[in-house]
């Protein structure tokens, strides 16, 4: 059984820290609300086809964990609000 891996969306301003990628998965999104920048302390992988059980896929960036277990379909995208 997957597990869920959340990604968040990120603010137009963050892209292009962000390798270019549109979401966080929630470990670096939580890095970079607590520290307001992005670092690549828990790993960097620009994952442009992460997909999502429905199907749809966004381009989002993973840490190493998210992205070992990152197994096409199990990208959730959380509800939080767009940080900015
Ligand atoms: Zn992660």
């Amino acid at each position: 059984m997957a597990q869920t891996i959340w990604i968040h969306k990120l603010a137009d301003a963050k892209k292009p820290e962000a390798a270019g990628m549109d979401y966080l998965c929630e470990h670096l999104f939580q890095d970079l609300t607590r520290s307001g920048k992005l670092t690549k302390l828990k790993g960097w992988n620009p994952t442009p086809d992460a997909s999502a059980k429905d199907g749809a896929t966004y381009r989002a960036l993973f840490c190493d964990s998210c992205a070992k277990n990152h197994n096409n379909g199990n990208v959730r995208m959380a509800k939080e609000p767009v940080l900015v």
